[in-house]
């Protein structure tokens, strides 16, 4: 009987890159154990980490590619799938021109499938290719990339148990990204204080010394109120100030309207507790903010985003041990599908599209002759061009829209408008059931291929068992893709691309396939072979031309939608510890599906009361986009006039709008207006 032989691979869920062991036998998934020397984890899984090996043997795994006929979904051979796939888009492409087909990317995947997948859509002439980072952290691209010169997080996680503050808005870490708790209450055993900002009671805010409730999309007026306390206190760090930012005169010019009852008037919090967030953030020696989507995924989510950098800035607390500013992404590839430059309006390394030098420089490593210079469509807009006629074909990597995007009953029929749609997935979803075509992916532990976590941690897995049926890995897909286009992108395997990343992308210069196996991976930016990787940026000059960060003044806006007869709630959006995004992985692991089996909605007690709901009623929510059901679950978690209802089950996009941040792209998920009523 063959041993049992461990992989070392890493968590397919979130952002954090928590590394273990896949245990084989027999070439069989045999189970998991624990990584206790791993930097990120040293060990420990949440729920879903400890979970993940149920997708890779579940029985909906898609086997063969797919076509759509008109008796139902046919099998085919990956010839005919591959070949179908080149003649439809290569047909579009000549009859309507390259901005007529779309690329959408996955924060799954791995570093060098994004990479190829935005190198297709680029060699076809178009930079319509985006990710669901558009989705999650788009404004932290933005936002940091205007204030620090990188959008990116500044410090490792684990660096937060040297911080002696450690103050978190918009981010219910304990149930999200649960084993940086660990790091958190490392820090407070040392004494630190913790502030949570947050529209809920959540597990994180158990942890905290202070809570400050604010009303939903307020995030800007606490951090100029908080601002406005420090500066008027002069707890600021003038010597940082002078030395290394710009534009703390016309910062401080807005400031004067945020005075902590003004403040207090526009987020609901106390004052005093304004002011005692204020003091204690400033005067820490490390302190370090933690963000997550409740910063982003706003209209104002740039501002937001500049708004916690401007704070860190003037109390001089980046680029320094325990300090920072921590942007925890979603999902396990959102940073790499970022840095590969499967967005619509950066290249690899994030070379502006438009900027000629960048196009140079990837015309001469791609040998091209031309590049587009006009940024292609994000998600949204290209959701809006099928609507219009001039998207028509559509290639879509490992991602759901119809339960990740917002307004779904809205993306539902922009995909009915397309000509041509193909999935690539491990599973069907709701999203595959519109395609023409399915090309059935392997998953992570079934193929190679570098990851980048939130911390900037480049790691490799490598393949631990053969993908079931004839699945097969997507870097390997779009090859064969690719071919049939007449591209010619051929690579022996993932190292070698990786290879080509570390030109194409500057900051991935020194990190190559051999190198990430012999560790727990290499921090960016890296940029030459010999450089030991920086797990913290900005200690000596911030990544713009100066060196210099900029001070940004950002004003509070109302949000999108607000409360009005009609629609008199809010309803806010997020996760819950035991799912993962849309739901396509983690509802198909029996595990987590027992134990949070269906949608739900949290409502206040006293607003339930007076709608006579009761626990566990069914009830419908409302917005102007539409309706959808789910179990009243009464808690003091959210106050009064506000409803929140995770994003894992298919329904809750229904009722979110697509209004988008003026300068990200992104959607406000955050805040809807909303009524209820019982079934
Ligand atoms: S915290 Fe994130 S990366 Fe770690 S085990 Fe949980 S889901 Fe996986």
């Amino acid at each position: 009987m063959e041993e049992k032989n461990l992989y070392p691979t890493i968590c397919p869920y979130c952002s954090l890159g928590c590394g273990f062991f896949l245990e084989i036998k027999e070439g069989k998934i045999a189970g998991l154990s624990y990584m206790p020397g791993h930097p990120v984890n040293e060990g420990s899984l949440c729920p879903k980490g400890n979970a993940s090996t149920e997708v890779l043997t579940h029985p909906d795994r898609l086997l063969h590619p797919l076509l759509k006929t008109e008796n139902g979904w046919k099998e085919i051979g990956w010839e005919e799938a591959l070949s179908l796939a080149a003649a439809k888009m290569g047909s579009t492409l000549k009859e309507y021109g390259p901005d007529a087909l779309a690329f959408l990317g996955s924060a799954k995947c791995s570093n060098e499938e994004n990479y190829l997948f935005q190198k297709i859509a680029r060699l076809l002439g178009t930079n319509n290719v985006d990710n669901c980072a558009r989705l999650c952290h788009a404004s932290t691209l933005t936002g940091l990339g205007k204030s620090l010169g990188a959008g990116a997080m500044t410090n490792p996680l684990s660096d937060l148990e040297n911080s002696d503050c450690i103050f978190v808005v918009g981010s219910n870490f304990a149930e999200n990204h649960p084993v940086i708790s660990r790091w958190i209450l490392r820090a407070k055993e040392r004494g630190a204080f913790v502030i949570v900002a947050d529209p809920r009671r959540t597990p994180s805010t158990w942890l905290s010394d202070l809570f400050l409730r604010l009303r939903p999309g307020t995030d800007v007026a606490l951090l100029n109120g908080m601002m406005h306390v420090i500066v008027s206190e002069g707890l600021q760090d003038r010597e940082f100030i002078r030395k290394r930012t710009l534009g703390f005169e016309r910062l401080e010019k807005i400031l004067s309207e945020y005075a902590p009852e003004a403040a207090s008037a526009i987020t609901g919090v106390p004052a005093g507790d304004i002011i005692k967030a204020a003091r204690e953030y400033a005067k820490a020696n490390a302190a370090a903010i933690l963000y997550s989507m409740g910063i982003t995924q706003h209209i104002s989510g740039t501002d937001n985003v500049i708004a916690c950098s401007d704070l860190a800035l003037i109390c001089g607390q980046v680029g320094k041990k325990g300090a920072g500013i921590f942007p925890l992404r979603g999902q396990n590839n959102v940073q790499g599908a970022c840095d590969m430059g499967a967005l619509s309006e950066y290249f690899p390394g994030y070379g502006k599209v438009g900027d000629k030098e960048a196009a140079a420089r990837l015309k001469k490593i791609w040998a091209a002759e031309k590049l587009s210079e006009k940024p292609g469509l994000t998600t949204a807009k290209m959701s809006e061009a099928a609507h219009a006629g001039k998207l028509k074909a559509l290639y879509l990597l490992g991602e759901d829209p119809v339960n990740s995007h917002p307004d779904s009953l809205n993306v539902r029929k922009a995909l009915e408008k397309l000509d041509f749609l193909v999935v690539q997935d491990i599973f069907m979803t709701d999203t595959a059931e519109y395609a023409d075509l399915i090309l059935p992916a392997a998953a992570w532990a079934e193929k190679e291929g570098s990851f980048t976590s939130t911390e900037r941690r480049v790691q490799w897995v490598s393949r631990a068992i053969a993908p079931p049926g004839e699945a097969k890995a997507d870097l390997e897909i779009l090859q064969g893709f690719a071919e049939k286009l007449g591209l010619g992108l051929e690579y022996r395997d993932a190292g070698e691309v990786l290879a080509e990343i570390s030109r194409a992308a500057p900051m991935y210069g020194g990190i190559t396939k051999e190198r990430l196996l012999q560790a727990y991976g290499v921090s960016w930016p890296c940029p030459e072979s010999g450089h030991p990787g920086t797990p913290i940026m900005h200690t000596e000059r911030f990544n713009t031309p100066d060196g210099l960060a900029r001070l940004i003044p950002v004003e509070y806006r109302l949000p999108a939608e607000s409360p009005e007869p009609a629609y008199p709630f809010l309803l806010t959006t997020g996760r819950t510890g035991l799912h993962y995004n849309g739901g396509s992985m983690s509802r198909r692991s029996s595990f987590l599906l027992e134990k949070e089996p269906e949608l739900f909605v949290e409502i206040n007690p006293s607003d339930a009361q007076t709608m006579k709901i009761e626990e566990g009623n069914n009830i419908i929510l409302e917005t102007r986009r539409g309706s959808t059901q789910a179990k009243a679950r009464l808690t003091e978690r959210v106050s009064r006039g506000v409803f929140f209802m995770p994003f894992h089950f298919s329904g809750t996009n229904m009722l979110t709008g697509d209004a988008l941040d003026r300068e990200a792209g992104i959607p406000e998920f955050k805040v809807s207006a909303c009524r209820v009523r019982r079934v």
